[in-house]
């Protein structure tokens, strides 16, 4: 069955052919670790995980790279303002250095929750400024840089295409502009290489051909990409805000050294909205993942609430949608519970439609409805078991692990237990009756065992 997936670059659903048969390169733009992640850059990683669990249902092996910026993402996309790190740390009254460690590790915790595989490489910008040095060389080289009083810049007019991944307009662009240009030759320009700001020492530095300074937040995912997948690999993943300047940055710079776009498919998770407005980390108060945790959410459920709507729709965060995402995977993993053991087939049928869905460009509202399907059927339980095992191969909710909670006999109830038990010592069989009675009432089960009456919380279904 063939995978179909959207690609960004040719706005097309394009049936998905690796470029090998050994292995499929996938990269993923990573976070920024000047704070913690919020909910909505979490939801472009679970789309990205989605993906690499599809390509492998569908018997692709993935070599799968994703960079943590640690340096050089200035607070404006337009290369100017304080780079986010310096930021974080006077906010902290850290270094840079340490808040990188920090929020790096916040955010492997974060993807741990929500059952995201790790990257098979984790690819730092400060550790890779070589290969980033040597990439701008390489652009140079070529004839397409300039340098102004604060940097070395990328000269967007000397080629042809660019943008075309944003479809921008750059005609239009240059006439309608009234963005404040510096000395920048053309409004799409962007830095290379920033230098280091003449009055103040910066925290992240290095030297370079050019001057003391630091690199670009475009060039080290072009530069990490190349080094760990290739010039011209599988897949190139982002949010949606990449479709329009970090994206097509990426692609000038890969084209203007190596003459490729980097990626033969580019894809992007849309946003999550708070309230119907953009969630983002700049602007103030962010829910994060450990804001649902504290509230006693489990955090697969956000991870279900965002494989219910299409990943390149837009989703709306409300509480109210969590609660019901919240029950419905309660009475998922309720069913998947009693179940018991999987048996060794799965129902082929079920398997086909799972698959259709998934490899419907990442239909996961489509592929959830056939799990629901699965659960009503009248299959046997032990296939109902193996198949939806298989199925969480991509929903990655860790259905066949779950166990109820061992709860705990009040006191009370134990109490009831031992006078009944008493009761039916001493023959009074309507007293024991009625206690039971009492127990089953109160939302417990009574049953008589070969060691004894067992007492347990009746299931809930909610
Ligand atoms: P950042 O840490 O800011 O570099 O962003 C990390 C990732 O989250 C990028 O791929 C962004 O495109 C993505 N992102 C940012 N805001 C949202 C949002 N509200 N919903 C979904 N993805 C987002
Ligand atoms: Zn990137």
């Amino acid at each position: 069955m063939n995978l179909t997936l959207y690609d960004t670059y040719t706005r097309s659903l394009r049936e998905f052919e690796p470029l090998s048969p050994d292995e499929v390169g996938l990269y993923t733009c990573g976070p920024t670790v000047y704070d913690f992640a919020h909910i909505g850059n979490l939801r472009t990683y679970i789309f990205e995980d989605l993906l690499r669990r599809v390509l492998e249902f569908n018997g692709h092996t993935v070599k799968h790279v994703m960079n943590i910026t640690d340096v050089g993402h200035l607070v404006s996309d337009a290369d100017t303002g304080e780079d986010k790190m310096e930021m974080g740390a006077r906010r902290t009254g850290k270094t840079a250095w340490e808040i990188a460690e920090f929020y790096a590790e916040a955010f492997k915790d974060d993807l741990r929750h929500l059952n995201i595989m790790e990257p098979h490489i984790w690819c730092r910008a400060t550790d890779h400024i070589a290969e980033q040095i040597a990439e701008i060389q390489c652009i140079e080289a070529n004839g397409f840089t300039y340098q102004t009083s604060d940097g070395l810049y990328f000269d967007t007019a000397r080629l042809p295409n660019y943008g075309y991944l944003a479809r921008l307009d750059i005609e239009g662009l240059e006439a309608g502009t009234r963005v404040d240009m510096a000395e920048k030759r053309n409004p799409t320009d962007f830095a290379l290489w920033k230098f280091s700001p003449k009055d103040e020492q910066r925290q992240m530095e290095w030297d370079s051909p050019w001057g003391i300074g630091f690199p670009g937040w475009h060039l080290e995912c072009s530069a990490m990409s190349t080094k760990y997948l290739s010039t011209f690999f599988d897949i190139h993943c982002g949010g949606e805000d990449h479709i329009m300047v970090h994206h097509p940055n990426e692609i000038a710079q890969t084209e203007a050294c190596h003459g490729t776009r980097l990626a033969n498919y580019w894809m992007h998770g849309y946003f999550l909205q708070l309230d119907d407005t953009k969630m983002a980390k700049s602007v103030g108060e962010f829910l994060r993942l450990q804001t649902m945790i504290n509230r006693g959410y489990d955090p697969l459920v956000y991870r279900l609430f965002c494989l219910s709507a299409n990943y390149r729709s837009k989703l709306n965060f409300n509480w109210e949608s969590i609660d019901g995402t919240s029950r419905q995977l309660n009475r998922l993993r309720l069913a998947v519970y009693s179940w018991g053991d999987p048996g060794s087939e799965t129902d082929a049928s079920y398997i086909t439609r799972f698959t259709e869905q998934v490899n419907d460009d990442l239909n996961l509202p489509r592929a959830l409805a056939v799990t629901w399907d699965l659960v009503k059927s009248n299959l046997p339980d032990d296939v109902k078991k193996a198949t939806v095992t298989a199925f969480d191969r991509v929903l990655g909710l860790k259905l066949a692990e779950w166990v109820p909670e061992e709860e705990s006999v009040p006191d009370d109830i134990v109490a009831l237990a031992n006078q009944r038990q008493k009761a039916r010592a001493e023959k009074r069989y309507p007293d024991a009756d009625t206690l039971r009675d009492q127990i089953i009432a109160a939302g417990y089960e009574i049953k008589d065992t070969p060691t004894g009456p067992e007492v347990t919380r009746k299931p809930k279904a909610d």
